[in-house]
């Protein structure tokens, strides 16, 4: 088959990495100049861990991992109110997880390509015509292309979404909060190799020890402390983080002025993308573009890598019948993430509550994550997959 995948993020390029090689000719077209660096790290576990694993990239993943000892809660002056010990979290993945930057699972996908795949960095899809036995893909800058399928994995704001489905608002559940990160270089204090996080009502700043002596910061932050939306630019992100963070305590001068230094900084909505389906004719959607389980559900490139696995094992199965494959594709997987989706709107209250009594429960909280039993009550939902994955010998 021909296939052109829209986005080379952890989806697109998990997918490209398995459909070439099931010896497909494989189009992966990223609007970005090169592949993306920087961003956020992500936690892996259930069926994202085994999908790693089954492409055989676990053990190079594992040795760049971003471990830290502990969680910690701090208040306005810094003195621990909450946390409990990393190993928590391992125990309920059975010891089947992984922390890692984003920037390091795409690029370990990508160099897993292997020059088997045609890469196009800074293109885009600009239109589709599917006449039901193949499709017309149009670009930014090559030449029209015909193609069996076209994915969409092209993140939250996909754009091949909105030309086989429908406009981003139909599909888009905005959950009231906003998210940014960014890394700087030399920030202090350090406290070792700990994960710390403070919460003033509606706003919720962490940092995370990274190698090389690089601090990545993690700001949460409630729609009603963005004046103006979503900023689009640098500019527009650093006078947002500054405006919300000055003054509320704990090492938010420090902060503030590590948002001043950044030279990238992440911002967007956190929002889920919900759809009764993920097919139209011979488009697909995989990854956020998909089903963005947002970072309150915490599993999204986890759901990327698994959803690249099942798609690229059903068409492998199913042979010429790419139809078959997909509506295949789509009920193994659809229900599973759809509740995983419903669970984290009960979580949004939980990670940036509204008012200090809040932060103050949510902080006691944690505490009992150092108790028996108390993790799998609080969290086990979160962890547990309804899905093993298939086995398609691939
Ligand atoms: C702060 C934060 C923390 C997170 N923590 C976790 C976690 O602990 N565990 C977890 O599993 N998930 C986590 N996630 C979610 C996870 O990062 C995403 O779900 C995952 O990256 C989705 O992968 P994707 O490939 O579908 O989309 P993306 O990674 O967004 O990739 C989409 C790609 O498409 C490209 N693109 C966009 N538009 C176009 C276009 N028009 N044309 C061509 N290319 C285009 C983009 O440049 C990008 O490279 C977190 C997310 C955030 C923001």
């Amino acid at each position: 088959m021909k296939v052109v995948i829209n986005g080379a993020g952890i989806a697109g390029t998990a997918l490209a990495y398995w459909l070439g090689r099931l010896g497909h000719g494989v189009t992966l077209v990223e609007r970005a100049p090169a592949l993306r660096t920087g961003g956020f790290v992500v936690n892996l576990w259930g069926i994202g861990y085994d999908a790693l694993e089954r492409m055989g990239l676990l053990p190079t993943l594992l040795d760049m991992q971003h471990t830290t000892d502990a969680l910690r809660m701090v208040d306005q002056a810094g003195r621990t109110r909450g946390g409990y010990p990393s190993s928590v979290l391992l125990k309920l993945a059975h010891g089947r997880m992984a922390t890692l930057a984003r920037s390091d699972i795409a690029a370990t996908l990508y160099g897993a390509l292997d020059g088997r795949v045609d890469t196009r960095f800074g293109d885009s899809i600009t239109a589709i015509e599917d006449d039901g036995a193949r499709v017309r893909v149009m670009f930014e800058q090559a030449a029209p292309q015909e193609a069996d399928l076209v994915i969409g994995a092209d993140g939250l704001h996909s754009r091949v979404r909105e030309y086989a489905f429908g406009p981003q608002a139909r599909f888009e559940y905005p959950m009231g909060c906003h998210v940014a990160s960014f890394e700087v270089a030399g920030y202090r204090p350090r406290n070792g190799n700990a994960y710390v996080a403070y919460t003033a009502p509606g706003r919720y700043v962490a940092r995370f020890p990274m190698r090389d002596d690089r601090m990545l910061f993690f700001v949460l932050l409630r729609d009603e402390h963005l004046a103006d939306g979503t900023p689009r630019d640098l500019a527009g992100r650093q006078a947002a983080l500054v405006r919300a963070l000055t003054g509320i305590g704990w090492e938010s001068t420090a902060i503030v002025s590590a948002v001043e230094q950044a030279d990238d900084i992440y911002f967007d909505s956190i929002s889920q993308i919900r759809m009764d389906r993920w097919v139209q004719g011979n488009v697909a959607l995989i990854g956020d573009a998909a089903a963005c389980p947002s970072l309150i559900a915490g599993e999204g490139a986890g759901f990327a890598l698994a959803e690249a696995y099942v798609l690229a094992g059903e068409l492998h199965r199913h042979g010429d019948d790419t139809a078959a494959a997909l509506a295949r594709y789509q009920a193994r997987l659809h229900a599973v993430v759809a509740r995983k989706q419903k669970h984290a709107e009960s979580l949004a209250a939980s990670f940036v509550p509204r008012t200090a009594l809040g932060v103050r429960l949510r902080d006691y909280t944690t505490l009992l994550m150092r108790l028996p039993v108390f993790p799998r009550l609080l969290m086990g939902r979160y962890f547990h997959d309804e899905l093993t994955l298939p086995d398609y010998g691939i």
